[in-house]
């Protein structure tokens, strides 16, 4: 036996053929029964007659019949098979469906999260989400192959790591076989990658998984997936920009989105506060916003350092001078100012060899021209008050790099979902991702986090607090 799959059908009236699917919609007439067969590449209506009444919706079948032409007056549009069906000869259930808990037709926005997230496998059959997610893989194949032609290598870095300064909470992981130690799960892979460029490899990219245990926002999750990059011998923000600008455009035109601008605009932090109150702002007109257009924008000269917020954990941590980094501590200041950032002088004043990128309202990405020598992060820890023991604790393998000869370099991450939210025009980042944690940090379908046994925290030398 072998399979057609569904597309196929129309060029195949008359044959004989076996499909695969699950049953979508079924319609009883009692004597002939309808039932629309989905698989990957479309859909198709199957027709049995005294058979298929038993099926289930939702079901997965196998079915053997005949292509037929419909008559015009049958022929729907709506399907890419619409002019043709399928005359049941004989067919079996696979996997047999219950009642089904949430409804697979609609777009499921209406629906509770928490019910859709514990049946997520049942919520993807959904076309909205399968259309998503397919997307996803298209955008990333793309990126991929923009990245290739440009010479740069995909290389992964590890997950259990060491916790970092990166702005947001580190997530831990107990060590069973250093009891009392942890690992931290990487925010980015910022330092390895710098690592790499101290390796020789000049152009990394990794789609890589960040993880930041921060409060949960509809553009937020726990974790999160970077198209991570990093380039040697750049010396300025634009020639990272410029590279990056290609490839997203590439990427972007590959599924299809329209773009707003041919090249996209770059603008001043400072003008960009004082005309849109922010960072991140939306250039697009309301009929643009209707025809789902992507303006994206640079932002750039930010600075280096702010106050810290006495209110964020991770600040209060970080800035122990009273002052910490806007963006990430690894950044160059821009070449006017490097004078001061090594002199320790005029703080408010520095600004970063830092770029942002938005779309439509939305930050997508972010980068910066790096230190690369000792004396350059030294300079950026002295600022926020460490010590140089301190800095040797934190960072000290970075500057062990940069002391045997680390070219200059610089990079970007691209926040990978929440570029795909735009591009896709969804609201919730969680409608781009398959599998995505509920408002309140819930895995998807099963059901993390969890209590664990006492032996098992014995195990990784931990005891359990009453709470
Ligand atoms: N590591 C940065 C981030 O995760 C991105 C970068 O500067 O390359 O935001």
């Amino acid at each position: 036996m072998q399979r057609t799959l569904i597309k196929d059908t129309l060029n195949k009236i008359g044959e004989t053929v076996t499909l695969f699917g699950f049953a979508e919609t079924k319609r009883d007439h009692g004597k002939v029964t309808f039932i629309d067969l989905r698989d990957r590449t479309g859909k198709i209506q199957i027709v049995g007659y005294k058979m298929l009444s038993e099926v289930k919706t939702e079901s997965v079948l196998e079915v053997v019949g005949e292509v037929k032409a419909r008559p015009e007056k049958q022929i729907n549009p709506e399907l890419i098979t619409g002019t043709v069906e399928l005359d049941v000869k004989e067919y079996k259930i696979l996997g047999s469906a219950q009642d089904l808990p949430i409804l697979v037709e609609g777009d499921g926005l209406e629906m509770n999260e928490e019910v859709r997230l514990k049946y997520r496998y049942l919520d993807l059959r959904r076309a909205r989400l399968t259309k998503n997610i397919r997307l996803r893989s298209n955008f990333v194949r793309a990126l991929r192959d923009a990245l290739y032609e440009q010479d740069f290598v995909e290389i992964e870095t590890p997950i259990l790591s060491q916790t970092t300064k990166e702005g947001a909470r580190d997530f831990l992981v107990p060590s069973r076989l250093q009891p009392g130690t942890f690992y931290a799960l990487p925010q980015s892979p910022q330092q390895y990658k710098q690592l790499l460029m101290a390796s020789g490899f000049e152009r990394y990219f990794q789609v890589a998984r960040c993880f930041r245990d921060e409060d949960l926002r509809a553009d937020r999750l726990l974790e999160l997936t970077q198209l991570d990059l990093e380039m040697s011998y750049v010396f300025e923000p634009q020639e990272v920009m410029q590279t990056v600008e290609a490839i997203v455009k590439k990427a972007v035109q590959a599924v299809g989105g329209k773009l707003q601008k041919a090249d996209f605009p770059v603008i001043n932090y400072q003008e960009a506060m004082e005309k849109y109150g922010a960072d991140r702002f939306d250039l697009r007109t309301e009929q643009e916003k209707k025809d789902g257009v992507l303006a994206f924008a640079w932002v750039v000269n930010f600075p280096f350092f702010k106050k810290v917020d006495r209110s964020d954990a991770a600040e209060v941590l970080d800035g122990k001078s009273g002052w910490t980094f806007t963006h990430n501590p690894f950044s160059a200041a821009l070449p006017e100012d490097q004078a001061d950032w090594l002199a320790g002088k005029n703080i408010a004043g520095l600004r970063a060899a830092q770029y942002d990128l938005v779309c439509n309202g939305y930050e997508v990405g972010g980068g910066s021209i790096r230190a690369h020598t000792r004396e350059a992060l030294m300079a950026t820890y002295k600022i926020m008050g460490y010590t140089e023991a301190e800095v040797e604790a934190s960072v000290g393998h970075l500057l062990r790099a940069f002391d045997l000869g680390t070219p200059p370099h610089g990079g970007l991450a691209l926040g990978l979902d929440r570029l795909l939210m735009v591009l896709t025009g969804e609201e919730s980042i969680k409608e781009v991702v398959a599998f995505p944690t509920t408002g309140s940090g819930k895995t998807a379908v099963m059901d993390g986090p969890s209590a664990v046994a006492d032996e098992q925290l014995a195990e990784l030398g931990l005891t359990r607090k009453a709470l």
